[in-house]
């Protein structure tokens, strides 16, 4: 479901971010991207959704071929993908279900479809009773959950979230991090960049590492030593 095979990606000359990286992620895995800062893992994330080219190598998402995908072609790649950022942008005059709204409409779904579709996904992320509330006016977990609503609006197959967890305290991660296992039960694959060593350990889940760009680690139920 996604392969990479000897994946390289270097910024200019100099910096290699990645290093012969290969894996494989079977649909409906968990996988857990865990490493020190600059190790490469926004940089693999950013090649799963070709928002950086990688330097040589290949990369499979379904049935497609992610660096060879065509520029107007990218939204048939980028909608089979959920993508939480760290940070989450949104339109700061709309209401929440304004925002997830939007993005409905930019799929082409309108009218009573798209209301419809809207408080489903505001609902399963326990977040309808806010749909009309400004994003100001929310939590950063509140808001999280809004920018994870809003990923699965157009039901993607794989849910790529980079530090989802990072800047919330205890409670509110735990929730977050429900939210994603609940979502991963539904089927859907998650792959996830973490520092966040306490819920690596305690729920456990495949775990990828990479150190210096290199992939040094592949564990079915790893742990993870946080790094200072
Ligand atoms: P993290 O370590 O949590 O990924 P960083 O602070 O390293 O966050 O990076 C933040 C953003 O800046 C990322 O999108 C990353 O790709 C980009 N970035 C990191 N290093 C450089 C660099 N040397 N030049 C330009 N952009 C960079
Ligand atoms: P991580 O997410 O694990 O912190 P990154 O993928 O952000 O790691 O960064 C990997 C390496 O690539 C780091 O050395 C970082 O400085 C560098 N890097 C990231 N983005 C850029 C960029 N846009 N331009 C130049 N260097 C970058």
């Amino acid at each position: 479901m996604i392969s990479l095979k000897n994946v390289n990606k270097r910024y200019g000359e100099r910096v290699k971010a990645l290093i012969d990286v290969s894996f494989n992620v079977k649909q409906g895995e968990f996988v857990y991207l865990v490493g020190p800062s600059g190790a490469g893992k926004s940089t693999l994330l950013k090649l799963l959704t070709r928002e950086e080219t990688l330097t040589s190598g290949s990369i499979k998402l379904g049935n497609m071929q992610v660096e060879k995908v065509a520029l107007n072609k990218l939204y048939l790649l980028r909608r089979q993908i959920g993508i939480v950022m760290q940070k989450d942008l949104f339109i700061p005059y709309y209401s929440v279900f304004e925002n997830i709204a939007y993005c409905l409409e930019a799929l082409g779904v309108r009218g009573a479809l798209k209301e419809e579709r809207g408080l489903e996904v505001l609902e399963l992320v326990g977040m309808s009773a806010y749909k009309d509330k400004m994003l100001q006016e929310l939590s950063i977990g509140q808001q999280k959950k809004i920018a994870i609503a809003r990923a699965i609006v157009n039901k993607p197959f794989v849910l790529i979230a980079d530090e989802p967890t990072a800047n919330l305290d205890t409670k509110s991660s735990a929730e977050i991090m429900k939210l994603f296992f609940r979502l991963n039960q539904r089927g859907t694959t998650v792959i996830m960049a973490t520092h966040d060593s306490t819920m690596v350990n305690s729920i456990r889940k495949r775990v990828l590492e990479l150190q210096g760009g290199r992939l040094i680690r592949d564990d079915h139920d790893g742990g993870y030593t946080s790094y200072a």
